[in-house]
């Protein structure tokens, strides 16, 4: 079943759109499973429970940590992952930038934009980010990467509220670009879920986080 899903999104995805399976709360077997039907991106959401998969897992697995991330934990997970989507605080970036040298290695991440109404409260403001990218704060980073922003639309089964969440994700993103047009590898999308995704596809994302729709609910 796992693998029929990763088959089908695959199939109807359009080209350039790519897939993060969201493999948080299911096991490794279950991660081998789509893996074996192709898929190469996984997403986590929780530190532990990644560090304690990577080790069980084939290592060309493309990991993207997406969930809310301590700043106590960043250590331990620099050098494992293939980005960390959810940079939510300037804090965060600062410390993923300076452990990043000092483990050598170079980060990629995407930030994080709040724009729906409830939900969660992690993530930057459209406002703000476009103000760390006016002032060049990006120029200060040595050991890290911004390739793009990553977004969640407003839990509810409005789907044109969903559509303007997403319209605005896609829309901070342009204007992050046209105002910084020497930005170079800045160029990831990524937004839509199980239930939302084909609009996020339609505003723009050029990554969709899938978990539900190929692994089933998750059990917390
Ligand atoms: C859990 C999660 C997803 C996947 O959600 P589904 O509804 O299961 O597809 C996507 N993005 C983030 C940030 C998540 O935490």
């Amino acid at each position: 079943m796992i693998a029929e899903e990763i088959k089908r999104i695959h199939s109807i995805l359009p080209e350039g759109v790519e897939l993060c399976a969201v493999s948080k709360f299911h096991p490794a077997a279950a991660i081998k499973e789509a893996y074996d039907a192709g898929q190469r991106i996984f997403g986590e959401s929780r530190v532990r429970e990644l560090l304690e998969k990577i080790p069980q897992l084939p290592s060309d697995i493309k990991w993207h940590f997406i969930g809310h991330l301590q700043t106590n934990k960043v250590r331990q997970i620099i050098g494992k992952t293939y980005i960390i989507e959810s940079v939510d605080s300037l804090r965060l970036l600062d410390l993923i930038d300076r452990e990043s040298e000092r483990a050598g290695v170079v980060t990629k991440v995407l930030m994080q934009l709040h724009v729906a109404r409830e939900e969660t409260k992690f993530g930057f403001y459209p406002e703000e980010l476009l103000d760390y990218f006016s002032s060049r704060g990006f120029e200060n980073l040595r050991s890290t990467h911004i390739c793009g922003v990553m977004g969640m639309a407003s839990n509810t089964d409005d789907m044109e509220r969903v559509r303007e969440d997403f319209h605005t994700i896609a829309d901070t993103f342009n204007r992050i670009l046209e105002a910084n047009p020497d930005l170079r590898g800045f160029n990831v999308v990524s937004m839509g879920m199980s239930g939302d995704w084909p609009v996020a596809v339609d505003e723009g994302a050029n990554l969709v986080r899938i978990g539900t729709a190929i692994f089933g609910e998750r059990q917390y």
